[in-house]
């Protein structure tokens, strides 16, 4: 059995990934809010999630991975205050929470299959577990972990073993930048305690309601991942992911209350891939103006090049978008393309064998080298070793076939990559027009002309020999 080494956050070290049990990996995820599109951000991170199941997959074990769809709790503010964000979705448009939820669910999964990212075996919208929430906060009750306070069911997080292990902080740290403004709940015993269940609260609108032995109300948002990862993958959970900002407090909170349910340690790997940001600061779908997979598409960019502009970067450097970067890698993304289609050609021409020995050579080498923290810029560049090796074409394109079963860059097609068309004399006009727009930063004009082009059935990609036009 091949080993995957990757950082976690739990031990801040890149270390093996030692799964429950052998040759087996449960993997949980946490899903979107699904209030709104999901930004390029939020993508990059079940784009990488998604490289890593495949990884597993491709050196052998058998990966069981489930995923919540927040549908209720989770709040505008992590720490319990602001509305319920799918409360303010549905007040946005005019429809109800489950609407939004039901639109935004499927937006998501379409959105993800044209990156290429696989669904989870297991995909389950919170609303659907509701008493495996309640039972859960029954034991955390049972055990003396939960109490009750002004209507509401709190966890007590001076009970929790180590509570901010995870985050490599203590309380004074974490305090520093929390706004003055934020009012302290004073219900709470201790500063960092959460919520479980709300019954009594402001938002006397929230629509979503069930009963429980509390009084009617609904889950905090933590609770949902902790009881859907216990109820779908078992009490040992092998690696647990999500974004950077999960750490604290959602991450530190589920790792709270499923050892203080479980009486044991809960899950062992924490991968949290940096964030996507733009130049102007984090990326936010609460900010408007989302930067979205169907606005990449409007603009004329393939999704996956996109995936390939992730690929090119390690999963624990933030990375910043411009379209600039993404016109480079949209560039290097279609010149792939093609060599590879050159490569099919070439074996369906010559009809050899592929070399097994050869193939598995560098399977492992593959293995080992994104696997070694998930280093998918170096499974790129062997990507382009094989292009170029001393292989049969047939060799090369099992080989090409096997990396593409974790990149998932649609690298073996069955339509030839096409030339641009002859008639394009109107459209390479353009293209200096534009130059020239970019050289005097005039970024509407060079948009415009790029919609234009678009529109006549071309995308631009910038290659360092200057702009190109590519057939969509
Ligand atoms: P949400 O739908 O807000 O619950 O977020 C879905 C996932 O996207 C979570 O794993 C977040 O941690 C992650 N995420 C949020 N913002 C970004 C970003 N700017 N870049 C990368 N991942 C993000
Ligand atoms: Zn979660």
């Amino acid at each position: 059995m091949y080993q995957i080494k990757l950082y976690n956050t739990a031990t801040r070290t890149v270390e093996p990934v030692e799964t429950h049990e052998p040759g087996k990996l449960t993997f949980y995820t946490c899903g979107p809010t699904v209030y709104h599109y999901a930004h390029i951000g939020n993508l990059r991170t079940y784009i990488m999630e998604d490289v890593l199941q495949k990884l597993f997959e491709l050196a052998g074990y058998e990966v069981k991975r489930a995923m919540n769809i927040t549908d209720v709790g989770h709040l505008t503010s992590d720490a319990d205050t602001g509305a319920d964000k799918m409360l303010e979705g549905a007040k946005r448009e005019g429809k109800t929470a489950m609407e939004i939820a039901d639109f935004y669910t499927k937006a998501f999964f379409a959105d993800c299959e044209k990156l290429n990212i696989k669904k989870p075996e297991i995909v389950v919208p919170a609303t659907d577990c509701i008493k495996e929430f309640i039972d859960l906060i029954q034991v955390l009750f049972d055990k003396g972990f939960a109490y009750m306070a002004g209507g509401n069911v709190y966890f007590d997080t001076s009970k929790a073993k180590d509570y901010y292990r995870l985050t490599g902080h203590n309380a004074e740290d974490l305090m520093v930048g929390v706004r003055d403004d934020v009012t302290e709940d004073a219900n709470k015993r201790n500063r960092s305690d959460f919520v479980l269940w709300f019954t009594t609260s402001k938002f006397g609108e929230q629509e979503l309601r069930w009963d429980s032995p509390w009084g009617y109300g609904y889950p905090g948002w933590h609770i949902e991942c902790s009881a859907i990862s216990m109820k779908y993958l078992g009490e040992y959970l092998d690696i647990h992911a999500g974004g950077v900002d999960n750490i604290f407090p959602h991450h530190t909170n589920e790792i709270a209350q499923s050892e203080a349910a479980l009486g044991h340690e809960w899950c062992r790997h924490w991968f949290h891939p940096r964030h996507l940001n733009d130049k102007s600061g984090k990326m936010s779908k609460s900010k408007g103006g989302i930067l979205t997979v169907s606005v990449l598409e409007e603009k004329g960019y393939d999704p996956l090049a996109y995936r390939f502009f992730c690929l090119q970067s390690h999963y624990m450097k933030q990375l910043v978008f411009s379209y600039e970067t993404l016109d480079n890698a949209s560039a290097a993304y279609a010149k792939l393309l093609s060599r590879v289609a050159a490569i099919k050609a070439a074996a369906e021409k010559e009809g050899g064998a592929a070399d097994p020995e050869k193939v598995n050579e560098y399977k492992e080498k593959f293995i080992e080298t994104v696997g070694n923290d998930l280093n998918t810029s170096l499974g790129i560049t062997l990507l382009y070793e094989v292009l170029k090796a001393d292989l049969n074409a047939a060799t090369k394109l099992e080989i090409i076939a096997l990396y593409d079963s974790v990149l998932s860059l649609g690298l073996i097609r069955e339509e030839a990559a096409t030339p641009p068309a002859d008639d394009t004399a109107h459209l390479e006009a353009l293209l200096v027009k534009r130059a020239e727009a970019k050289k005097n930063r005039d970024w509407a004009t060079a948009d415009a002309i790029r919609d234009e082009v678009k529109a006549a059935g071309y995308m631009i990609v910038d290659t360092p020999e200057g702009a190109k036009l590519k057939k969509l």
